[in-house]
């Protein structure tokens, strides 16, 4: 198993966002977690990330503990998050974000090669090296998060609704991108992404959350053809 959570509960103030939450991300897989607005989809990526503290319960990767570990230390121990809404730096440079994805030990050694692979990934970052982030487009915009991502090195990666706001070509694009992360670089994928469909489809296992809380989970086919999720989150 490369990720474990056990009886995760995470409060912000006294109001609780996680609660009880276990589940299981084994290696390799890719695992989707669904929920409404609000149900606390982004906080457990925060939470596995060291973003937030869990008030109670672990968090184990690859068996070490690391829940209350600071942010920097989950990433140089190879887990990376590509974040909602993308939090590119704006006015620096495409090459000067996706250097900022590598300042941590773990990806500093490899900095050149990964940048290489990177631009293999994005031929259309390669061409912008040296445009200022934020006057490129959302989707190019999206690729270099991931791209910044996957300059740390990572074995797990999450993503946190990588299609909002994008052309339907550009989250066709984001999609190739996870799949192909995954069959060829064998890496291992948290996915929140609000087309729901496509995410189960992916996914080897899916959870629910509801109100912080895991209501149900099963294989991504499973799911997918369960009537409360056909329902609640596919409108069918
Ligand atoms: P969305 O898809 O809308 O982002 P989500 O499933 O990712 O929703 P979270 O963003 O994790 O949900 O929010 C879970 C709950 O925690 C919500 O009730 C939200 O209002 C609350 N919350 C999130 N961040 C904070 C914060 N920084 N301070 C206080 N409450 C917060």
């Amino acid at each position: 198993m490369s990720l474990v959570l056990d009886h995760v509960d995470v409060f912000y103030g006294d109001a609780q966002a996680l609660d009880d939450v276990s589940l299981e991300v084994p290696r390799g897989s890719i695992v989707a977690i669904v929920g409404a607005n609000g149900a606390g989809k982004s906080t457990l990526i925060r939470t596995i990330a060291g973003i937030e503290t869990p008030r109670r319960g672990s968090i184990r990767y690859q068996g070490e503990e690391i829940a209350g570990l600071p942010s920097y230390r989950v990433c140089n121990l190879g887990i990376g998050q590509v974040a909602e809404g993308r939090q590119v730096f704006p006015t620096l440079t495409v090459a000067e974000n996706l250097q900022m994805g590598a300042l941590l030990p773990r990806a500093r050694a490899k900095e050149k090669a990964t940048l290489e692979e990177v631009y293999a990934l994005f031929p259309k970052l390669a061409e912008r090296r040296d445009q200022a982030a934020g006057t490129m487009s959302g989707g190019e915009q999206q690729m270099l998060a991931i791209g910044r991502c996957l300059m740390s090195q990572p074995e797990l990666i999450m993503f946190d609704e990588p299609s909002l706001g994008l052309a339907p070509a550009i989250v066709q694009e984001v999609f190739r991108i996870i799949k192909l992360l995954h069959e060829q670089r064998g890496m291992t994928v948290i996915l929140v992404e609000q087309n729901v469909a496509v995410s189960l489809k992916l996914a080897d296992r899916a959870y629910v959350l509801e109100n912080g809380r895991i209501v149900m989970q099963g294989s991504g086919e499973e799911l997918l053809h369960d009537d409360r999720v056909r329902q609640a989150y596919l409108g069918l």
